[in-house]
C-alpha cells in the first residue's frame, strides 16, 4: 500500500533538500508512465489532474486507476487535485478518493485567499487529504505574476494550516517566450520564515540550474511539470499515428512508444529533483 499525501514524503524531501515531481495526468497512459518512471527510480511521485477534468467523467476513473496503481506500486505515490478555485472541489476531491488537493486562492486578495484556504484546509484534513495553497500569484497563459512576499507568506502559512505552500519566484504556466530568471534569493527568505514545504509551479522550460538551487537553498519539496510533459504525448503520439496511416495498428499497441517516452522524459525529472 503506497497511496499516500503530501505530508508523509514532502518533509523528508525538503530536510533532504530534494524534490518530489508533480506530472500532470489525463489519461491512462500519462498516468502509468509516472508511475512506471518512479519505481524505475525508486523514489515517490506525484500524480496530479487538472481541476477541468473534476466535473467530467474522465476525473472519477482516472482516480480510481491511479489508486489501484499507487496500491501495488513499490513506491509512495499521491494522488492530487491541482488548482481547485472553489471549496466544492475540494469537496469533490474528497468524494472521488484523491489523496491531495490544492486550493489556489492566488488572484484573490490576501484575506479572502486566507478564509477559502483555511476552510478547504479544514475539510481536507477532516477527510485526511493533504491541502496545497498559494500566496503570490503564478500567472496562466502571458498573464501578469505577483511575487511572493515573504512576511505574506508566513503569515499565511500560519493562518491557513496548508501542507504545502505555491510560490510565485519567476516561473509562469506553460512555455516560455524567454528562459525566465528565478528570484532564488526570495525562496530562500521565504523558506527561512516558513517552515512547510514549498512548491515549485511552472516546470516546463525552467532552466533546471535553477530548478535545483530552489530546491536545494529555497524549500521548494514539490515541482509541477504539465505542459512538457503533455506534450511530449502528443508529439509523439502524433507520430505514431502518421506512421500508422491507413494500416490498423490497435490502440494499446500504437500507444506503447509513446509510454515508453513519456517514462523517460518523467524518470529524467525526478532524477533531477532527487
Ligand atoms: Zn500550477
Amino acid at each position: 500500500m503506497s497511496l499516500v499525501t503530501l505530508k508523509e514524503i514532502l518533509p523528508d524531501a525538503r530536510r533532504a533538500g530534494t524534490a518530489i515531481a508533480a506530472f500532470n495526468v489525463a489519461n491512462l497512459e500519462t498516468l502509468r508512465a509516472v508511475v512506471l518512471a518512479a519505481e524505475a527510480e525508486q523514489r515517490p511521485v506525484i500524480v496530479q489532474t487538472y481541476h477541468r477534468l473534476l466535473d467530467t467523467d474522465v476525473s472519477g476513473p482516472i482516480v480510481a486507476a491511479a489508486r489501484w496503481l499507487a496500491q501495488r506500486a513499490t513506491v509512495p505515490v499521491v494522488v492530487h487535485l491541482d488548482h481547485a478555485g472553489k471549496f466544492e472541489q475540494i469537496q469533490q476531491a474528497v468524494a472521488q478518493g484523491f489523496t491531495s488537493a490544492m486550493l489556489d486562492g492566488s488572484a484573490l486578495p490576501f484575506a479572502e485567499n486566507v478564509a477559502l484556504t483555511r476552510r478547504a484546509a479544514a475539510i481536507a484534513k477532516s477527510a485526511g487529504l493533504s491541502i496545497e495553497g498559494e500566496i503570490g500569484h503564478v500567472a496562466f497563459g502571458g498573464g501578469e505574476c505577483a511575487l511572493t512576499d515573504p512576511a505574506e507568506a508566513a503569515e499565511f502559512a500560519a493562518q491557513t494550516g496548508v501542507d504545502a505552500l505555491a510560490v510565485s519566484i519567476g516561473t509562469t504556466h506553460g512555455y516560455y517566450k524567454a528562459a525566465p530568471k528565478l528570484d532564488i534569493e526570495r525562496a530562500v527568505v521565504i523558506a527561512a520564515r516558513v517552515s512547510i514545504p514549498l512548491v515549485l509551479h511552472g516546470g516546463s522550460g525552467t532552466p533546471e540550474a535553477a530548478i535545483r538551487d530552489a530546491v536545494r537553498r529555497g524549500g521548494v519539496a514539490k515541482v509541477n511539470i504539465a505542459t512538457e510533459f503533455q506534450h511530449c504525448f502528443s508529439k509523439r503520439a502524433g507520430e505514431e499515428i502518421a506512421k500508422a496511416g491507413e494500416k490498423f495498428v490497435a490502440v494499446d499497441l500504437l500507444l506503447r512508444p509513446v509510454v515508453e517516452d513519456l517514462t523517460t522524459f518523467a524518470r529524467r525529472w525526478i532524477r533531477m529533483l532527487a
